[in-house]
């Protein structure tokens, strides 16, 4: 930076009035820059500002501006093309001798095991070139290996060079096994103990333990010794909501949650889930993509009290102020020593050992505590929406309706014209989108997903994989957004031409799924996993069926994947509750032809209860309204298929869509909408 700069920037920031020095600006700029970008940012693009001042001059926000762009040029050694694994393979290997290690293990995880992870703690991407999802790399003196699950064997063997590492199937080749297969008596493990689990920890000293090595947490990740230019943990503002978006304060939520943990004679218990964190105190960040939330950690106490363990710089003043009283905030660095002194008190505290850090259970238990494994108690809580969230989620439902319509109705107009791309429907979805009230960002990447690709459960689309929009194909769009008041999730697949036969065959049978799970009622206690089969029986009929999950959870203005229930085949027992959300997405995909799943969110509901009930006892019958609003496209509809009942649901169903939409939209996409509601019979 050159001295010119550095006054101007001195001069601008002391002439606002602001404390902070420019290299300090700078050092904020740092984690601003490691942030979501574009994609997956949530709130206005300069909101970052309010990290430095508030209410700060133009000539002060364009200086910032700039500086953020010059922090965005710094290599990272993130991005694609050369595959530079050789050299950081031997640096890494050096720093291993350097500790004492014989090999090393490389999550891909951050501190909080969160669905997303900021690019800081990117690592696998950084030393292997591979960017899926889910991983993990193991290097040895001489050897490595990576481990993909089957959704990402084909994308790790275009991005991982096969010299260095070996590309191994996580559940064909695990981990644990090639750990015992190839580590050698005494050797000595190294792992990173915030990046594991406590169970995870006990999964792989086992695997050690087998051949007789060891397996040692190092007190500095070496990856990072290595990494030049490794990105600042990201810094975005913390802000706060209102109770006319919670609907409780958060003492409220803290009291619920401390009365079960003093019934359980716990002095406290460790958050380490972000999610629950910004439940609990009514915050809201933006660290990682799609996700509006602030990378933190929390106690708990018994007595209400919340300890927020996090970078303070994250908080501008007019969220501290507003704060509850018996929240505190604290730098990160105090977390640690916060959890000893617990221990030293010979402390009862409750922990989640499946999410948190190994160190946390370790400082915990070194230092005197005596812990209790326990469910985050944040989680249920969380997943039962109140009224105000209930109604807030309603809202948001309309306003993304209103868009999805507008979309539906310009892609029926352009399609045929033959030049719309996957990217570029994409992007006109998420400008109508951006039109509405209260929208942050999107939830999740759109899946765009033309002909064969709508078949690629997780498809994402890229400049080299983009497909034009065919005659005579299907197209899959599933988005969704994060509004102040709630989270969208929705699916639509759409006739471009005329479908075959076969295409409205599959169609019709995944929608008596998705009319079966909507419509279903069912005894209080009922977990999704017993109502997996409604979704999927129609097509079981025929032998056929689909790869995924029917339902999970929905945060509200949180994450668009939330716990702790779900509708899957396999091993959930959490029952649902009312206030509930929950996606119905059943699908079909015939590989390299077409892809259909139809998604809406579900609230769960106490319907009106029939007189029959009686016999059931106490518990009232459940139910589910459904949240999303958006046509169904009759196109795909085989009638033959449908019973008089499914007719009158999907009636219904667009009689609601077109009564509640329609009024919002202009004249022309209200005609349209009319259409695309009719009545069938
Ligand atoms: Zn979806
Ligand atoms: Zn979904």
């Amino acid at each position: 930076m050159d001295k010119s700069a550095n006054d101007v920037l001195s001069q601008l920031l002391s002439d606002a009035g602001i404390e902070y020095s420019a290299a300090a600006v700078r050092d904020i700029i740092k984690g601003v820059a490691a942030s979501p970008g574009s994609d997956g940012a949530i709130g206005p693009a300069d909101s970052w500002h309010q990290l430095v001042g508030l209410d700060i001059s133009s000539a002060l926000a364009g200086a910032l501006t700039s500086e953020l762009e010059i922090a965005l040029k710094i290599d990272d050694g993130l991005g694609d093309g050369s595959n530079p694994s050789k050299a950081r393979l031997a640096d890494l290997r050096g720093e291993l001798k350097a500790q004492s290690l014989d090999g090393f293990i490389i999550p891909l995880a951050d501190e909080h095991q969160g669905e997303y992870v900021p690019k800081n703690a990117q690592r696998l991407a950084w030393l292997t070139g591979f960017t899926g999802s889910a991983g993990l790399a193991i290097v040895l003196k001489k050897k490595a290996a990576i481990f993909v699950d089957g959704r990402y064997t084909l994308q790790a063997s275009e991005q991982v060079d096969e010299d260095q590492f070996e590309i191994n199937h996580l559940i064909d080749q695990p981990a644990d096994t090639w750990i015992s297969e190839n580590l050698k008596n005494e050797a000595v493990l190294g792992f990173d103990p915030w990046l594991h689990t406590s169970d995870g920890v006990v999964r792989l000293r086992k695997a050690c333990a087998k051949v007789g090595a060891k397996l040692s947490p190092v007190d500095a990740n070496p990856v990072d010794a290595v990494w030049h230019n490794q990105p600042h943990p990201p810094l975005t503002p913390v802000t706060l909501l209102g109770s006319d978006l919670t609907g409780r304060a958060s003492i409220e939520k803290r009291q619920n949650t401390a009365l079960a943990l003093q019934s359980e004679g716990l002095a406290a218990c460790v958050l380490t889930a972000p999610d629950s964190i910004a439940w609990a105190a009514n915050i809201r960040g933006g660290d990682v993509p799609y996700t509006p939330f602030s990378l933190s950690f929390a106690i708990l106490h018994a007595d209400c009290k919340l300890a927020i363990y996090g970078d303070l710089r994250k908080y501008p003043s007019s969220s501290i102020k507003d704060l509850e009283q018996d929240i505190s905030l604290h730098p990160r660095e105090d977390f640690l020593p916060a959890l000893h002194n617990l221990g030293a008190q010979k402390s009862k505290i409750g922990v989640d050992l499946s999410s948190a850090a190994e160190i946390i259970t370790k400082t915990l238990t070194d230092a005197g505590a005596s812990l209790q494994r326990l469910t985050d108690p944040c989680q249920l809580p969380k997943a039962k929406k109140n009224a105000v969230e209930l109604d807030g989620m309603k809202q948001a439902h309309v306003r993304d309706g209103i868009a999805l319509t507008r979309f539906l109705a310009w892609l029926d107009e352009t399609a045929p014209g033959g030049d719309q791309t996957e990217i570029s429907v994409a992007d006109q979805l998420e400008a109508f989108r951006r039109e509405g009230d209260k929208i942050q960002g999107l939830s999740f990447p759109t899946i765009s997903g033309s002909g064969p690709n709508g078949a690629i459960v997780h498809y994402r689309v890229t400049p080299e994989s983009n497909r034009k929009l065919d005659q005579n194909s299907l197209y899959l769009v599933d988005s969704g957004a994060q509004y102040l008041d709630g989270t969208t999730d929705v699916t639509r697949t759409i006739a471009i031409g005329t479908p075959s036969a076969e295409m409205k065959d599959r169609f019709t049978r995944v929608l008596k799924g998705h009319i079966a799970l909507a419509s279903a009622v069912f005894p209080m206690g009922t977990s999704g996993s017993q109502l997996d089969v409604l979704a999927r029986a129609a097509l079981w009929q025929i032998g056929l069926d689909y790869d995924h999950g029917t339902g999970h959870g929905v945060g509200s203005y949180l994450g668009v994947h939330e716990g702790p229930h779900r509708i899957s085949k396999i091993g959930n027992r959490i029952a649902l509750e009312p206030g509930m959300i929950v996606s119905n997405e059943p699908g079909y995909y015939k590989t390299g032809e077409y892809g259909i799943r139809i998604e809406s969110l579900l609230a769960v509901v106490v319907p009106p209860q029939p007189e029959t009930t009686e016999a059931m006892g106490a518990k009232p019958l459940l139910g589910f309204e459904t949240l999303t609003l958006a046509p169904i496209d009759l196109r795909l509809i085989e009638k033959a298929l449908l019973t008089r009942q499914e007719m009158d649901w999907l009636n219904g169903y667009h009689h609601r869509v077109r009564t509640t939409l329609g009024p919002l939209l202009d004249k022309k996409t209200q005609k349209w909408l009319e259409l695309k509601c009719v009545d069938i019979n």
